[in-house]
């Protein structure tokens, strides 16, 4: 109403001028009156009074009336002052109001009660593309989207009643066709009586705002790279299912979430770009697919005559972790043929950058159950089905179950206290013996990892994979890396011989993929104060295998540094001696499951003996894993093979353990059978 206000503050003036302007006309009339009533009375025939000369002076008359004329001469100069100032200020003032609403970028429109347009500024023109004269052969609402003349009738009548306008968005057509929101206020005009004569509006274009607006939250939901829904949406329509399926216990629905194999060797080997090609592929063709899976679970349901809709949503987690929500199906199984399905559809080769890209995926599956009380759950159990998917071989599918769930409580456990034994130094390291079988002496060891917990002393087995997913190894590899070599240094001057005894340590695929792998443990090396050469780092063939680009590069690096090169495991990781023939590396181990049977097994012993005598023929050492008898040891002597390392010379120990071995084998005469006496 504060307009109103304004409005009063211009006409008030005015109405005073005007009301003064009705004084000095009622001044005129009763002036007139009176002189004509003192004339006629004057001039009347057998009038006494003028011979009264001392009842009547006529020149005081006279005087008496020349001063009122006066009187009203001077008010009349002051009234029409008045009148020309009101007059000026008018004029300014609407010079004003032209001046503003002709450049304001806002449109300014009045419109009278009976929704007459009334005045249209040229900002019209400019934002919705009508002159003023279109505009004046419409009606306001014509061009105001069907939706929301509703909402504008309503508040422009509110307007009215109130007098207060309240601000509004709408769309409004742009005379190409296209829709412009705007936000708007109307102001009510009102009246003398102060009723509402018209209304002035303040439309303000605001697409472009709204337009960041929905980005911004467009972005908070969706994936930048496919623009699928991500976690925090995808989330939340869990969300919303599982407290339907809370209400009605028949529906019933599943997570999936898929994770590709391999996909960092894809990336790491084509390239991010690549990657991301591949990935948008990828979202397009679950999209097609999911679509299917949704008649796909339909049939399923007909043939199970349940009155639920199948949906199904799809979502990216991040990097290759999908999840699809699959809505309204009739049990476990029909997840099951929905992932088997999907599976199928992403065998089939990817055309990026004009290669041909074969890839496979492996895919966990939650069932809701009425045990669910959060989303977040539900996606954490698919993905730790996935993670037993990837652990039983990838390409394949796997539900989780309860059993499940008690690993993955004690694996978070496992977890904690990794990081907790971390602070509390819990960690220790115990050497193995690696022994020449031609000098039947101590050449190094193996430094492996022990976990001192207050229940006994567990081995890698029990947490070395957690470690390793968890990355806690890094930390402890570090760790280890640095005591083992300090205890080597101690051992170097304690029992000099030539060469100087080695130590072995191992690297897992999280200490691989880290760029300045060589860069850290050199500087370990230097900080220790140890020669780079009688350090081994120890790669597994299946490391090797899964990135053949990063390991040309580390291995190149640890080279550089003067750090030997072992391939571990040897003979698990489906490689061939000729893919390993271009990489820098020193010796090879063979794994104990091989060399556990070349007593009793000719062909292994066989495989045994080739092995040696292609890695030697390419100037590879050859050292035998898990050697625990002097048959094998005596076998593994007569095919050549270089090194043993097993139970039947030492289990792996501590520090003081070892040291009591490296007297008896070094200072006296090497290590007494079987290599000795035979
Ligand atoms: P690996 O590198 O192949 O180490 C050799 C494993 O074989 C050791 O088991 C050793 O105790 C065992 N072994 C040696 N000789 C015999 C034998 O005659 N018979 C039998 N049955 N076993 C024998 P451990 O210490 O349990 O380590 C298992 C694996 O854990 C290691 O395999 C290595 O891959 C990993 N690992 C151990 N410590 C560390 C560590 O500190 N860092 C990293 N990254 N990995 C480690
Ligand atoms: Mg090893
Ligand atoms: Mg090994």
């Amino acid at each position: 109403m504060n307009n109103g206000k304004k409005e009063q503050k211009g006409t008030r003036p005015m109405r005073r001028v005007e009301a003064r302007e009705w004084w000095l006309w009622g001044f005129a009339v009763t002036v007139t009156l009176v002189l004509t009533a003192g004339i006629v009375s004057l001039t009347y025939p057998g009038n006494h009074l003028l011979q009264n000369s001392e009842w009547l002076d006529l020149k005081e008359w006279v005087r008496g009336l020349a001063c009122l004329v006066l009187l009203f001469d001077i008010y009349t100069v002051y009234q029409q002052l008045q009148i020309q100032r009101i007059r000026r200020e008018l004029i300014q003032r609407n010079q004003l109001f032209e001046v503003i609403t002709e450049n304001a970028a806002d449109m300014i429109a009045v419109v009278d009660c009976a929704g007459n347009r009334l005045y249209n500024s040229p900002a019209y023109q400019k934002v919705l593309g009508y002159s003023s004269e279109e505009l004046q052969l419409t009606s306001p609402l014509e061009q105001i989207h069907p939706e929301d003349q509703q909402r504008v009738l309503e508040a422009a009548k509110k307007a009215e009643l109130t007098g207060r306008g309240e601000r509004l968005e709408y769309r409004m057509r742009h005379k190409d066709g296209t829709w412009r929101i705007l936000e708007s206020v109307a102001t009510p005009i009102p009246n003398e009586d102060g009723q509402t004569a018209k209304l002035v509006i303040v439309n303000r274009d605001i697409t472009e705002r709204k337009r960041a607006e929905e980005t911004i939250v467009h972005n908070a939901l969706y994936d930048a790279l496919t623009d699928l829904p991500n976690r925090a949406l995808f989330l939340d329509r869990v969300r919303h299912v599982l407290v339907l399926s809370h209400r009605h216990l028949s529906y019933k629905f599943a997570v999936l979430f898929i994770d590709l194999d391999d996909f960092k060797v894809f990336n790491e080997s084509l390239g991010h770009a690549a990657g991301d090609a591949l990935l948008v592929q990828i979202a397009r063709r679950l999209t097609a697919s999911i679509r299917g899976v949704d008649t796909v679970s339909r049939s399923v349901l007909t043939q199970a005559a349940s009155p639920v809709a199948s949906e199904a949503s799809l979502a990216r987690l991040g990097g290759d972790e999908f999840t699809i929500l699959l809505e309204g199906i009739r049990d476990c199984g029909d997840a099951v043929r929905v992932a088997e399905r999907l599976q199928e559809r992403l065998a089939i080769p990817f055309d990026v950058n004009e290669q041909q890209v074969v890839t496979t995926a492996s895919i966990g599956i939650a069932f809701c159950a009425t045990s669910y009380t959060n989303s977040e759950d539900l996606v954490r159990d698919a993905e730790i089905a996935m993670y037993r998917a990837k652990r039983e071989g990838k390409a394949r599918c796997q539900v989780f179950d309860n059993a499940m769930h008690t690993l993955a409580v004690k694996r978070l456990r496992v977890e904690t206290d990794l990081r907790r034994a971390l602070e509390q130094e819990e960690f220790r390291v115990h050497y193995q013996p690696i022994v020449s079988l031609q000098s039947g002496k101590i050449v190094g060891f193996e430094a492996l990892s022990r976990w001192q917990r207050p229940e006994g002393l567990l081995l890698p087995a029990d947490f070395i994979q957690i470690a390793e997913e968890t990355g806690i190894i890094l930390a402890m590899n570090r760790l280890l890396l640095r005591e083992a070599c300090l205890q080597l240094r101690a051992w170097h001057s304690k029992f000099p011989c030539d060469p100087p005894l080695t130590m072995s340590v191992n690297i897992t695929p999280k200490e691989f993929a880290q760029t300045d792998l060589a860069a850290q443990i050199g500087t370990i090396l230097a900080e220790v104060g140890i020669d780079p050469r009688s350090i081994d780092a120890e790669i597994t063939e299946t490391i090797v295998m899964a990135n053949p680009q990063t390991s040309n590069l580390v291995f190149s690096e640890l080279k550089a540094l003067g750090v030997h090169i072992s391939i571990d495991d040897f003979g698990t990781g489906y490689s061939s001696l000729s893919r390993l023939q271009g990489l820098p590396v020193d010796t090879l181990k063979i794994d104990r499951t091989f060399i556990s049977k070349i007593e009793t097994d000719s062909d292994t012993s066989e495989i045994v003996r080739i092995i040696i005598m292609l890695a030697h023929n390419l100037g590879l050492k050859v050292v035998a894993e898990g050697a625990e008898t002097a048959e094998q040891v005596h076998l593994l002597k007569e095919l050549d093979c270089d090194l043993v390392q097993g139970y039947f010379f030492a289990r792996p120990g501590d520090h003081a353990a070892v040291e009591a071995l490296l007297m008896s084998t070094l200072t006296v005469e090497g290590w007494p059978s079987p290599i000795a006496t035979r």
